[in-house]
């Protein structure tokens, strides 16, 4: 979808300007308005947002409030559409600014994957394999591994979603994510070398051979988060040099060798409560998105904590959810114009929501 460019009548406020309007327009929309706000976002766009989370509670927290007939989502297209698929069809989910995609589910598409699935079946493999999406991928593999037996997973309950795989199938095609997929078959004991394939969706069967692809139990798909591939071990090397005793907790979209080479590693929420529950004194040194890292450190002044990347390393395709956006998208609710909704088709949402309903019932 293409995002039509805003006039100067939105790009040359002031930002305070930006900011008032913004609250007028959501107190006369009242309750008919849940605003949600991805904790990778700016302050400018948490500072109006009625939900904070990842992408997962925040799809949950638009369906818990059917009252709310708008959901304006300040996330990535994905959550978007997440959120469009487990809310009813009363509630209108808008993303601000329609460019804001995800770099990494944009390295998975709908006929790449049924590329693979078609090459895995000449090798007769795909009877015995499950797919298995991370939720940060676009709406059509949700409804792909809803269609052919397997479930969504989310960076909380990635290895209980590949245990359950790997009980129905003896090997896991997981997309789009090669390092979660890594990260959480080497956390149940597999070895990355032995038993792990890279699927390079712009090779003939992913660049390996077929004795590859018999041997893998896990086919990795070719994709990385452009944020959290950014670290590395001689960044944890300089932390701990500079700070003895720091703490450091990244996220499993970094590589398999940073991982372990830190303290702890977790889901954006999990990182979240690490930094909130570490005692009083604590150096927490995260490897994770610069606005969480910045506001986390801001909201907890008792406690040292920063960036392992010491560049700069926002989410840039979350960062095109500028307050103008935000503020254009809600005027145009006041006076009675949708702009921007996110519809996923019922043919995609149907076998989407049953994978979506798998993940469920497998974490509980
Ligand atoms: Fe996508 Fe990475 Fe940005 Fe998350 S941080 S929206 S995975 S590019």
């Amino acid at each position: 979808m293409h995002q039509v460019p805003l006039g100067p009548e939105y790009t040359d406020l002031a930002p305070e300007v930006v900011s008032d309007r913004i609250r007028a327009a959501k107190a006369t929309l009242g309750s008919r308005l849940v605003i949600l706000g991805h904790h990778y976002q700016r302050d400018e766009i948490i500072e109006h947002a009625d939900f904070r989370g990842d992408s997962y509670k925040l799809a949950k927290d638009a369906a818990s409030h059917p009252e709310a007939e708008i959901i304006v989502f300040c996330g990535v297209h994905f959550m978007a559409e997440s959120a469009d698929i487990l809310t009813p069809d009363s509630q209108t989910v808008i993303l601000p600014n329609l460019a804001a995609g995800c770099s990494m589910a944009d390295m998975a598409n709908a006929f790449q994957v049924k590329s693979c699935w078609k090459q895995l079946t000449e090798l007769g493999l795909d009877a015995g394999t499950v797919p298995v999406t991370y939720i940060n991928s676009a709406a059509s593999l949700k409804a792909f591994v809803g269609t052919h037996g397997g479930t969504v997973c989310t960076s909380t309950n990635a290895p209980a979603a590949v245990k359950w795989a790997l009980g129905r199938g003896e090997k896991v095609l997981f997309f789009p994510d090669q390092h979660l997929g890594r990260n959480t078959g080497f956390s149940l004991g597999y070895n990355p070398k032995t038993d792990m394939v890279v699927w390079d969706p712009f090779k003939p069967l992913g660049g390996n051979t077929a004795e590859d692809l018999q041997r893998a139990t896990f086919i990795l798909w070719k994709g990385h988060c452009s944020v959290h591939q950014r670290f590395t071990v001689a960044q944890i090397e300089a932390a701990r040099a500079k700070y003895p005793g720091v703490r450091v907790v990244v996220h499993p979209e970094c590589p398999l060798e940073v991982v372990q080479a830190a303290d702890e590693n977790g889901s954006t929420e999990f990182i979240l409560r690490t930094a909130q529950n570490a005692p009083a004194g604590s150096i927490l040194a995260i490897g994770t998105e610069i606005n969480l890292v910045n506001r986390l450190a801001s909201e907890n002044p008792d406690k040292t904590i920063f960036c392992l990347d010491p560049q700069i390393c926002p989410c840039s395709t979350m960062y095109r959810i500028h307050p103008t956006f935000l503020l254009w998208a809600l005027e145009n609710l006041v006076a009675g114009t949708v702009l921007n909704a996110i519809r996923v088709p019922e043919e995609v949402a149907v076998p989407a929501r049953r994978a979506l309903q798998t993940m469920l019932t497998i974490t509980g």
